[in-house]
């Protein structure tokens, strides 16, 4: 068999621990064979970063500026203990924050949906995407205790004088909270969660509290609306697909009584909390996929769990491990169908539905890892260890392509 060719490098961001050996036998067992792979590598485990001052970190993320696809291993966020199990110079940054905050981009956290597996909710039968903003809101906010009677107002101070509200008179203790978003933010998360509806020709949502917050709420609600039409609303028709802007409350009860298969936007907040319940209520974060999207039209892919340390920690003593590479392969299979869509290899794109294939069958017929087994509805399951269940892909997908 001829390999598919390619011609733009994907930058590919290496990890740390269980993730960083899954990353090796991935590309080994299920991409290097049938595709002749281009990237551009980049370490971003733990020892060269600190080795580099972190700078490979920006540099991987400079280079997906320059070519637009990246597809990143998870990685340690370093705390006070891994400075001593790395001896490491300095505690790093989240590289995850750092990439993001050069990209400016909104992560899209989507679930592997497989048959066998099902979510805690009955009526669910396709993903549910959840598409968080990244910028403001509380995670900015100024908070203060009032221990005590007082006036508490909001003050903006303009270039044409000083606007003044009370907020609260307080006749004892209580407390008080400031926050901010600002328009250019709001627009590029708009922009970027309307850009990926028609991407994956999904209905997009979006809620937020409007009739109780006039401005604050009101606000993105309308630059998402007035985009919506100037920008968008044709385009959409075209797709046939929808913009449906709702209150949170309403949005919550049509999530659950949905059958999935659509983009949820949601503010800050909201979506830090309902990406949480969206992944747990599916199953299991092993099957959750994430995609950073920047505004510029960069991507990011990427698996939404971590180094898997638990895991780690028994393969270097030797122990046999059953981690769930699904969501690795994802982040792979993304990029690669991305890279095809960018340079109109319609073989790559192919190769990519058809690994995805592969997989999803692996786990229709039984065989699966440890975390799945518990969920899965399959009787006479086939558990099998980390490397086994890439195998056991591999045959599959010899078996599609032949
Ligand atoms: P984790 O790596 O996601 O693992 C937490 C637990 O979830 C595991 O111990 C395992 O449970 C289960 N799990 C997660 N992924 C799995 C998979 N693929 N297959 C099977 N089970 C899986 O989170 P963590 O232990 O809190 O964090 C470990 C490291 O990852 C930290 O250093 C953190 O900084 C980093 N992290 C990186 C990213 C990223 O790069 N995007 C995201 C989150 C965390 P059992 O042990 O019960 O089997
Ligand atoms: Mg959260």
């Amino acid at each position: 068999m001829t390999k598919i060719q390619m011609q733009v490098p994907l930058v590919e961001m290496d990890g740390d621990e269980m993730t960083r050996i899954i990353w090796k036998w991935i590309k080994e067992l299920l991409i290097e064979p049938y595709v002749d792979l281009k990237t551009e590598y980049y370490d971003l485990g733990l020892p060269k970063r600190d080795e580099s001052n972190d700078q490979i970190t920006t540099d991987s993320a400079l280079a997906t500026i320059k070519y637009g696809v990246a597809v990143k291993c998870a990685t340690i966020t370093p705390n006070a203990q891994r400075i001593a199990e790395y001896n490491l110079k300095e505690m790093w940054k989240s590289p995850n924050g750092t990439i993001r905050s050069i990209l400016d981009g909104t992560v899209f956290r989507a679930p592997i949906i497989v048959d066998n597996v099902k979510p805690f909710i009955r009526t669910w039968q396709k993903p549910i995407t959840i598409a968080r903003h990244a910028y403001g809101d509380i995670y900015k906010d100024v908070e203060y205790r009032v221990d005590g009677p007082g006036k508490a107002e909001l003050v903006f101070t303009g270039e044409n004088g000083e606007i003044r509200q009370t907020i609260f008179d307080f006749k004892g203790k209580g407390v008080i909270l400031g926050m901010h978003n600002i328009d250019k933010s709001i627009a590029s998360f708009a922009r970027t969660c309307f850009n990926y509806a028609l991407d994956i020709k999904q209905d997009l949502w979006f809620s937020s509290k409007d009739t109780i917050s006039k401005k604050y709420d009101h606000t993105f609600k309308e630059i998402f609306q007035d985009i919506y039409d100037q920008e968008y609303k044709l385009k959409f028709e075209d797709a046939k697909i929808e913009y449906l802007y709702t209150l949170i409350d309403d949005a919550v009860a049509r999530v659950i009584r949905s059958e999935g298969g659509f983009i949820w936007a949601c503010k800050n907040y909201d979506g830090d909390v309902m990406s949480d319940m969206v992944a747990t209520a599916f199953g299991s974060l092993a099957m959750m996929t994430s995609v950073l999207v920047s505004p510029d039209g960069y991507y990011e892919f990427e698996a939404a769990h971590g180094t898997v340390t638990r895991h780690y920690y028994k393969h270097l003593k030797g122990e046999e491990t059953s981690t769930n590479s699904m969501a690795t392969i994802f982040a792979w299979t993304g990029a690669l169908r991305k890279r095809g869509e960018l340079d109109g290899i319609e073989e790559l794109i192919g190769f990519a539905n058809k690994l995805e294939a592969a997989s999803l069958r692996t786990i229709k017929e039984g065989v699966m890892t440890k975390d799945l087994a518990a969920l899965s509805e399959t009787t006479n399951q086939k558990i099998v260890n980390t490397r086994n269940f890439l195998v056991e892909i591999k045959q599959r997908l010899d078996d599609t392509l032949s």
